[in-house]
C-alpha cells in the first residue's frame, strides 16, 4: 500500500515535471536527436513552418533552407501538388497491409520508377527506410548465391569512404573508420574493403584509381556476393564525387568474377548530381539499386529496391521460393501516392534546368571560399555545394551563427554543404553561398 503511494507520487512529479518544461527544455532532457548526445546535447530550433526553400521557426525567423532535410525535400516543402496527393490518399485509406494486398499508389509509383531507373531493372521491393532497402539489397544478393547453390559467395566488397545507412547490416559496407566500426566489432559481418576512389569527377582518369580493386576481385571473387557503393558521389562518408569511369570498371569487374554490383542511389537518385541517377554518368546497370529520401519529395520516409529479372528469379527459384522479407509498413498508400506525385514532377523535367542552375551559380559564387585560410577544398557537382575545412569545425558556434545569418545549413566535420530544393531562386542560392562565406571567415578568418 505504501510502495503504490510512494510510485503513485513518483508518477504524479514526473507527469508534473514533464508537463511543466517548455517544448524546447523537453526535447532537450526526453528526445534523442541524430547522432547526438543524450546528457549533453546541442540545442535544436523548433520549426513552426516550412514552404518552398524556407523553413520558419517558432521564434520567428524564417531560414533559407540549404539541406533539403537531407537530400530529400527537392521540390521544396508545403509543395500543392505533394499536398493534393496526401489529401486524397488520406481520405481514401492510409495504410492497408502489403501482404495479399495490393492499391493503386503502389502499382502507379512502381511503374513510374521502373520507367526511370536505369535499363534491366524490373522488380521493386518496398521498404521504409533507405537502410532498410539496403538491408533488402544485401539479403536478396546472399540469397541469390545461396539459391545458386553457392552459398560461399556470401561476403560484401565495398570501396571505403562509403555510405549506407545506420543499421547493422548497412553499417557492415559503411567506411570502417568513419563507421565507427571498431565500436560493434563482435556484432558485424566482415566484408573487405578497396581504397576510395581517388580521381576526381572532372579530372583525366587515372588507371591506378582501380587496380587495388581489381586485386580484391582477383583474390576475393569467390566469396564475394556483390559489390555496394554509391555511384559517383559518396555522401555522408566524406561528401567525394568521383570520376564515373571508375564505376563504369567496376560494372566490367562484377561481370568478369561473377559478382552483383548493388549501387545505392539514396543520395544520388532524383537528379541531385545531375543526372537523373548517379549511373547515369557511367551509362550502366547495376543488378540491384536503391533509391529512398528524395522518392517522397521528402514527406515522409519510404524507400525501394530495385533488382533485374535475373536477381528476382534467381532469388526465389529454389529453396525457400521466396524472398524472406516483409515490413508491417510495406507499400504504405500514403507513402506511395505522394512518391508517385513526386516523380510525376521530376517526370515533367523541369529538374534538369534547375539543378544545371544551381550547379552554374553556386560555381560562380561557392568558390570564393577557396580564398579563405581555414579551407581545404570547394567542389561542386550537380546542386551539391561543398566547402571541406582544414579542421572540423565547431557546430556549437557555426550553427547558431547560421541561423542568424537566415540560413539552414548543417555541417558534419570538416564539411559544409548544401544540397538545396532544386525550386530554390537565385536570390536564395546567393544567401546559402555568402553565409557560409562569411560565417567561416567570421569563426575561423
Ligand atoms: N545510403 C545513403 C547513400 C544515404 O545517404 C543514406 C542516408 N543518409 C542511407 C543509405 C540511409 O537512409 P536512411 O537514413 O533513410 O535509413
Amino acid at each position: 500500500m505504501r510502495q503504490q503511494r510512494l510510485v503513485n507520487q513518483i508518477n504524479f512529479l514526473n507527469f508534473t515535471i514533464v508537463h511543466n518544461l517548455t517544448n524546447k527544455e523537453f526535447d532537450q532532457q526526453h528526445i534523442w536527436h541524430p547522432y547526438t548526445s543524450a546528457i549533453d546535447p546541442l540545442p535544436c530550433f523548433e520549426v513552426s513552418g516550412a514552404s518552398g526553400a524556407e523553413i520558419s521557426l517558432a521564434s520567428g525567423e524564417t531560414l533559407v533552407d540549404g539541406m533539403s532535410s537531407w537530400w530529400a525535400a527537392i521540390h521544396g516543402y508545403n509543395h500543392p501538388a505533394l499536398n493534393a496527393a496526401a489529401h486524397q490518399q488520406v481520405d481514401k485509406f492510409s495504410h492497408v497491409m502489403f501482404g495479399g494486398l495490393t492499391h493503386e499508389p503502389a502499382v502507379n509509383l512502381c511503374r513510374q520508377l521502373l520507367s526511370m531507373a536505369p535499363a534491366g531493372l524490373e522488380r521493386v521491393f518496398l521498404a521504409d527506410s533507405g537502410s532498410v532497402s539496403v538491408e533488402v539489397a544485401i539479403k536478396m544478393a546472399v540469397q541469390y548465391w545461396a539459391c545458386q547453390g553457392r552459398p560461399e559467395k556470401s561476403r560484401l566488397i565495398a570501396p571505403r569512404n562509403g555510405y549506407h545507412g545506420d543499421t547493422f547490416a548497412a553499417m557492415s559496407v559503411c567506411d570502417p573508420v568513419n563507421g565507427m566500426h571498431s565500436l560493434f566489432t563482435n556484432s558485424l559481418t566482415k566484408h573487405v574493403f578497396a581504397p576510395a576512389p581517388q580521381t576526381r569527377f572532372g579530372q583525366a582518369f587515372s588507371e591506378d584509381d582501380i587496380l587495388p580493386l581489381e586485386e580484391l576481385f582477383a583474390r576475393h571473387h569467390e566469396e564475394l556476393a556483390a559489390l555496394i557503393l554509391e555511384p559517383v558521389v559518396q555522401g555522408a562518408g566524406g561528401m567525394r564525387f568521383y570520376h564515373p569511369e571508375y564505376l563504369r570498371r567496376c560494372r566490367q569487374l562484377c561481370d568478369t568474377y561473377d559478382v552483383l554490383l548493388i549501387c545505392d542511389e539514396i543520395a544520388t537518385g532524383f537528379g541531385r548530381t545531375g543526372k537523373l541517377f548517379g549511373c547515369d554518368h557511367a551509362e550502366i546497370s547495376p543488378d540491384i539499386m536503391c533509391v529512398g529520401k528524395a522518392l517522397t519529395g521528402g514527406y515522409m520516409t519510404l524507400a525501394a529496391t530495385l533488382c533485374t529479372e535475373d536477381v528476382a528469379r534467381g532469388v526465389c527459384e529454389g529453396n525457400p521460393g521466396v524472398f524472406m522479407h516483409g515490413p508491417t509498413f510495406m507499400g504504405n498508400p500514403l507513402a506511395c501516392a505522394v512518391a508517385g506525385a513526386s516523380l510525376s514532377l521530376i517526370n515533367q523535367g523541369d529538374w534538369q534546368v534547375q539543378v544545371q542552375g544551381i550547379e552554374t551559380q553556386l560555381k560562380a559564387e561557392l568558390s570564393r571560399c577557396n580564398e579563405l585560410a581555414c579551407v581545404q577544398d570547394v567542389r561542386i557537382l550537380g546542386a551539391i555545394g561543398v566547402v571541406e575545412t582544414k579542421h572540423p569545425v565547431d557546430m556549437k558556434r557555426l550553427q547558431p551563427l547560421f541561423v542568424k545569418n537566415g540560413v539552414w545549413i548543417r555541417p558534419f566535420g570538416k564539411l559544409v554543404y548544401i544540397m538545396p530544393p532544386y525550386v530554390i531562386s537565385s536570390e536564395h542560392l546567393s544567401r546559402l553561398s555568402d553565409a557560409i562565406y562569411h560565417c567561416l571567415s567570421h569563426t575561423y578568418g
